[in-house]
């Protein structure tokens, strides 16, 4: 019970890592807020739980909406101990057509390097990138990360104690190729947790990030099974991992076991990445 009875928001929580972490940090004695865009999924997470839990939609990239999320938690719960910013979008792009035309480049790439002809086709991301696709990543991510930090520091200056962790990625500390916006946001997200955890150090408020390397998740099935087999055989490990295996490292984060951990970043990524 490394979490008993303290009060943790999950954002992103109806799926994939998030709704990982929600069920292990219940499974912990925490108390779990689970927020997602999908109130449905949320609700579904929170079902999931045996001790229970709360939903609350909210769009973490809507600040309005993020205050009207905070504002229900300190209604029902007058605290916050545990924040985990984990709420994000695919690194394919946000819509099928970005999705398949990825695919189907990647494909042709992996084809044409096994033959050993040189590469032809080439990715062309940056360039053909809409803002929107840009500014929608951003705000997810980046923006999201900071209207929910911002609301939690509220609350947790009040005690003078907490935890927030931030999900990055190996993509901030290696560049994925396909997803400039995604690495560029996963990047800021690492320079905001520094510079965060420096300031509320006094506070004894801890900031920290996970940054994954590939996951078995809904965000990364629309990768294609070529490119998947050459993530794995970069992977000294030889193998993706499963949501479970992220909930464990934020559990340590969250928990007192990490207690003199501030302005970090883990990376359960099975040597993908070796800094
Ligand atoms: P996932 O299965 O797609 O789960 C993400 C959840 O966040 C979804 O339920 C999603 O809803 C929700 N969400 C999206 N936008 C939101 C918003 N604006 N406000 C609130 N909720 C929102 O993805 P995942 O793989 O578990 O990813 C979780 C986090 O880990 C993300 O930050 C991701 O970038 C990071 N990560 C993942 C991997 C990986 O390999 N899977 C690796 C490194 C880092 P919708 O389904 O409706 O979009």
């Amino acid at each position: 019970m490394k979490l008993k009875d303290k009060v943790a928001l999950v954002t992103g929580a109806g799926s994939g890592i998030g709704r990982a972490i929600a069920q292990l940090f219940a499974e912990e004695g925490a108390r779990v807020i689970a927020n997602d865009v999908r109130e449905e999924a949320a609700k579904e997470t929170v079902a999931a739980i045996s001790s229970g839990g709360c939903a609350i939609q909210a769009d973490v990239a809507d600040s309005a909406q993020v205050r009207a999320m905070f504002a229900q938690i300190e209604r029902e719960f007058g605290t916050l101990d545990v924040l985990v910013n984990n709420a994000g979008i695919g690194t394919a792009g946000s819509s099928g057509a970005n999705r398949d035309r990825i695919r189907e480049r990647s494909d042709a790439r992996m084809a044409e390097m096994l033959s050993g002809q040189g590469i032809q086709t080439h990715w062309d991301i940056t360039q053909e990138m809409s803002d929107e696709a840009w500014h929608r990543m951003i705000a997810v991510h980046l923006n999201g990360t900071f209207f929910c930090t911002r609301e939690a520091l509220k609350l947790m200056s009040r005690r003078n104690q907490g935890a927030i962790i931030n999900m990055s990625s190996v993509a901030a500390l290696m560049g994925l190729d396909t997803v400039p916006h995604y690495s560029a946001a996963k990047a800021g997200i690492l320079g905001f947790t520094r510079a965060v955890a420096r300031e509320m150090g006094s506070r004894k408020i801890r900031v920290n990030a996970i940054c994954p390397g590939f996951i078995d998740t809904p965000m990364t099935q629309p990768i294609s099974p070529m490119m998947r087999a050459a993530t794995v055989a970069r992977t000294p490990l030889g193998r993706w991992a499963e949501p479970v295996e992220v909930a464990r490292t934020a559990l340590f984060l969250a928990s007192d076991d990490s207690a003199f951990f501030t302005g970090q970043w883990l990376s359960p990524n099975g040597g993908l990445f070796i800094g």
